[in-house]
């Protein structure tokens, strides 16, 4: 076993102990199959026992101070720092992400803690007199409960921080599904969180392999309040009907399909670096992907062959192995997706420059693949890619861009590149929830992170982020 797992508890976090199950499942290093450790597969009994856990803790930690909240939360975020290492190594293990990109996103994912713990002490209720000024109005902010929280396997720290962080802040007790295919970095959480001083019941983890017979039960039980799901819009929209029933409040981070827009007057030596951090962050695994890249016209060509030479240059490898700057993707089924994806849009007409072969060996290799002559119709423009492949289209004007840009149902996040203040025009059309103008990375604790239209309901980050996890009550007082 890799040392990074050494202290591993493969059990279920509830109530502050480690709990094992009669069943396990099995979780793959993607980067050569094998298992890296078998994992305890809970029953939905054993979920409702988390709940009855966080049920139990919600009014003390409700109670506690502010302050004594943050400084919980400010010791969590030092002991991820200082345990970047091995953090690190079991992302890189579970996920197949380069080790320098695990290293960054141990630094974004603890950032959560160090901004929570912050924002935790700063009350946003109001006081003042009705306009009839017969009244005085008071509002304040309460922790909405219980909340569940399910993430996906591209960022195994940062969706799991994102969520605990603000939630510990409000005074919300949580209870964690991670993704059967990367639980390993959030066990090793819960015992971050516990020498933190997290109290025993209000932070709990429960792996799974039947995410659905769990979910149903844990969301069918009222003593739950609060939904906050990452992951597909497929599964996003099943569990908006499941909170239906019990009108949980919801938070939603779903999938999106980025415009990535080059317009005529553009940096392109900055484009395609830019291009690159957009499309090639995570393996090209993450939600805010550059998915469609539309240039102008006139610069297609030099920007084809830039991004050409650029995806040409990644190294393929274990993303333990020094240099290697492309990882497996997360299992066969998504490179045979790809790899369908592509080669119906070369029988289509479009043009392949690099790539486009499976590798052989072990892992799921893809390799890094650019195509031009992509139209709207084709599968690459329409879904989201989720792997090393750069599709591009071309536009004439600004508001075909623009119509090209907004013809997805999804609105996550679009980037665009320009030199004059057309650019902001052309940005403010997007229908699109963050936009980098002149960048390639939005991410940032501080800022709102959440889509428009198919891609969310709500924000991550900032004080959204901690807003969603509170409900206002107001006082009417006369005296
Ligand atoms: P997914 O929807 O398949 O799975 C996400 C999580 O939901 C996993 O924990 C999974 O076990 C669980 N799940 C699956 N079926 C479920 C069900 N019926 N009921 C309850 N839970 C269920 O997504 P994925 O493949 O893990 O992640 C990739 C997707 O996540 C992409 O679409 C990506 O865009 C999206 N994503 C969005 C954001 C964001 O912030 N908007 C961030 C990262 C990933």
């Amino acid at each position: 076993m890799d040392a990074a797992l050494s202290t591993l508890h493969p059990d279920l976090w509830i109530n502050g102990s480690w709990t094992a199950t009669e069943e396990t499942f099995a979780v793959q290093d993607p980067a050569t199959g094998e298992t890296l450790a078998e994992v305890a597969d809970a029953s939905p009994e054993q979920a409702l026992a988390a709940l009855a856990a966080a049920t139990e803790a919600a009014p003390g930690w409700a109670a506690a101070p502010p302050r004594e909240r943050a400084e919980v939360l400010r010791r969590a975020y030092e002991l991820i720092v200082a345990d970047e290492d091995r953090l690190a190594r079991c992302m890189t293990l579970e996920m197949g992400k380069p080790l320098t990109e695990s290293r960054g996103e141990v630094s974004y994912g603890a950032e959560f803690f160090r901004w929570y713990a912050e924002e935790a002490v700063r009350s946003t209720g109001q006081y003042g007199r009705s306009p009839d000024g017969k009244r005085t109005l008071v509002t304040v902010k309460k922790p909405v409960g219980p909340a569940y929280a399910i993430t996906p396997w591209n960022f195994p720290l940062a969706m799991a921080t994102r969520k605990i962080a603000p939630a510990l802040a409000a005074g919300c007790p949580i209870i964690l599904k991670p993704a059967a295919e990367t639980p390993l970095t959030s066990l090793l959480l819960m015992d971050i969180l516990a020498e933190a001083g997290v109290p025993a019941g209000v932070v709990n983890c429960v792996t799974t392999s039947d995410a659905a017979a769990q979910s149903a039960a844990l969301m069918a039980d009222p003593r739950l309040r609060k939904v906050t799901f990452t992951g597909s819009t497929e599964v996003g929209r099943t569990l908006l009907h499941q909170a239906a029933d019990q009108v949980l409040n919801v938070s939603m981070e779903l999938g999106g399909n980025a415009p990535f827009i080059v317009l005529a007057d553009a940096d392109l030596p900055a484009s395609i670096e830019g291009a690159m951090t957009a499309k090639m962050r995570n393996i090209g695994e993450a939600c805010i992907s550059a998915n469609r890249f539309l240039v102008h016209e006139s610069v297609a060509e030099e920007f084809t062959a830039g991004m050409t030479e650029a995806m040409g240059n990644l190294k393929p490898g274990h993303g333990l192995e020094e240099g290697s700057t492309l990882g497996p993707l997360i299992d066969d089924e998504a490179r045979d997706r790809i790899h369908g994806w592509v080669h119906e849009a070369v029988r289509a007409g479009g043009q392949l420059h690099c790539g486009g072969e499976i590798p052989s060996g072990p892992g799921h290799f893809y390799p890094a693949t650019v195509l031009s002559g992509i139209s709207a119709e084709m599968t690459l423009a329409k879904r989201e890619i989720f792997g090393p492949v750069v599709a591009i289209q071309t536009f004439d004007d600004a508001d075909e861009a623009v119509a090209l840009a907004n013809d997805s149902e999804h609105g996550l996040s679009a980037y665009i590149y320009g030199r004059d203040g057309s650019v902001l025009q052309v940005a403010e059309r997007l229908e699109s929830g963050m936009v980098g103008v002149n960048t390639g990375l939005i991410s940032d604790p501080a800022a709102p992170f959440g889509g428009v239209k198919q891609s969310g309901l709500g924000r991550e980050g900032a004080r959204d982020g901690i807003e969603a996890f509170l409900e206002t009550t107001y006082l009417a007082l006369t005296w």
